[in-house]
């Protein structure tokens, strides 16, 4: 068999799709393979910002993204039901599928797009095998497995997974429907209030004319409270959030609520010839420390610095593929990625004195910096370049 595409990507969410048009303006030929033509509604990211969209700026797809998501540029911060401070960062916010989707839209004329589910793998220093359902097979020089966090190809080459934490934290998204319109509602991040509610935040954020709501929490996902939130999430808010309600007495629930139950998670075994694993099929993001595009981004860079050559001479040993994995960059974003995962359980759950006085330390610093600013703007960003 001789190979039909240089790289065949397995997988086309936001991971496999960026790779796709990041790698072919490399000059390799790529195949992008997906079993849905058409992304499906999940629940995934639903707002990007920071270095998410600075890194799609260097790779030429900020506008687009701008094009078909909703900007916003301050967030109200609240706690307690008092404003603790506002968040001057500009986010760009849509539904998940809707952003694949426009990804999609991006990627280059040279790019064959095949639909269809890969079912083999056969990998090695030379040549790499797959076989499509209903298209028969592929051959590639390399592979790259962005399939997300379903197990299945993983397993057909001994990659495993190494839970690092069980049910790390439960995510709910829903929509709210504005009566008198969006324009009245700011984009607001509400903090939990006691370690024992177990809500790290939620955030309410403009889609459209829509005002989405992504609450973040570390709690059994059979606590009683997890039900009554799956069933009235509004209802059981104002138990959990009292100074919530004022601010949105003149919406109403639209639609589902959508839930998930993430596992953190790394593959092992992955340094192998011939295939290479990005996104949430090389490690899972906790939701709430909002760095699962920042990991895919980063892979999708370091990748493309290296695959250039990779391809120049034949052959795809292990040696080439492990230098993706010991990538500095992406080594310390990974690394970054579970750290921040820690980090937002302990300061939302953990009850020990040393947490308990890093939380107060924190709203108090932020709450003084931002009556500062009232005050002396110029003197608050001083401060703020001082700690920065
Ligand atoms: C609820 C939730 C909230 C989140 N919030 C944030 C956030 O606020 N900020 C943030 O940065 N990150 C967040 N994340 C993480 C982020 O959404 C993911 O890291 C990112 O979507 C992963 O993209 P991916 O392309 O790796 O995987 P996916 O988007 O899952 O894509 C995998 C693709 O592979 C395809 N596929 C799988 N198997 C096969 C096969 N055998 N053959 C063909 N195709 C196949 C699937 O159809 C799919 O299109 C969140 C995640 C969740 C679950």
């Amino acid at each position: 068999m001789t190979a039909d595409t240089d790289i065949a990507i397995v997988g086309g969410g936001l991971a496999g799709t960026i790779a796709a048009i990041a790698l072919a303006r490399t000059g390799a030929r790529v195949t992008l393979i997906d079993r849905n033509a058409v992304p499906p509604d999940e629940f995934r990211v639903e707002k990007l910002g920071g270095m998410q969209l600075e890194s799609l700026e260097r790779l030429g797809l900020l506008d687009l993204l701008a094009a078909h998501s909703t900007r916003f540029d301050q967030s109200l911060n609240i706690r307690h039901g008092r404003i603790v401070d506002r968040t001057n960062a500009r986010y760009q916010a849509a539904f998940y599928a809707d952003m694949v989707k426009t990804m999609r839209s991006a990627l280059p004329g040279g790019v064959r797009t095949v639909i269809g589910r890969v079912t083999e793998l056969a990998t090695g220093a030379e040549l790499q095998q797959l076989t499509i359902a209903e298209h028969g097979t592929l051959g590639a020089r390399l592979v790259v497995l962005a399939s997300g966090m379903s197990d299945l190809l993983r397993a057909r080459l001994g990659i495993t997974r190494e839970v690092l934490h069980e049910r790390q934290s439960l995510t709910f998204g829903f929509n709210l429907r504005p009566r008198d319109g969006i324009a009245a509602h700011p984009a607001l991040t509400v903090y939990g209030e006691r370690p024992r509610d177990g809500i790290d935040y939620l955030t309410l954020f403009p889609i459209g004319g829509l005002i989405r709501a992504n609450l973040f929490v570390f709690l059994d996902h059979r606590d009683a409270w997890i039900k009554a939130l799956r069933a009235d999430p509004l209802a059981a808010l104002d138990d959990r959030l009292p100074g919530l309600r004022h601010r949105l007495d003149d919406v109403e629930l639209e639609g589902r609520v959508q839930n998930w139950i993430m596992d953190l998670a790394v593959a092992r075994n992955v340094r192998q010839p011939g295939v290479v694993l990005i996104g949430d099929a090389y490690q899972t993001s906790c939701p709430a420390a909002g760095t699962g595009v920042s990991r895919l981004l980063t892979d999708v860079e370091r990748l493309a610095a290296h695959v250039p050559a990779w391809l120049a001479t034949p052959g795809m040993d292990a040696a080439r593929i492990a230098a993706f994995y010991d990538d500095p960059v992406k080594a310390a974003m990974d690394a970054h990625a579970l750290g921040l995962a820690g980090y937002r359980r302990a300061f939302t759950v953990d009850t020990r004195l040393s947490w308990r006085a890093r939380r107060q330390a924190q709203f108090l610093r932020r709450r003084l910096l931002n009556a500062i600013d009232t005050l002396s703007p110029p003197l608050a960003a001083r401060i703020r370049a001082l700690r920065a």
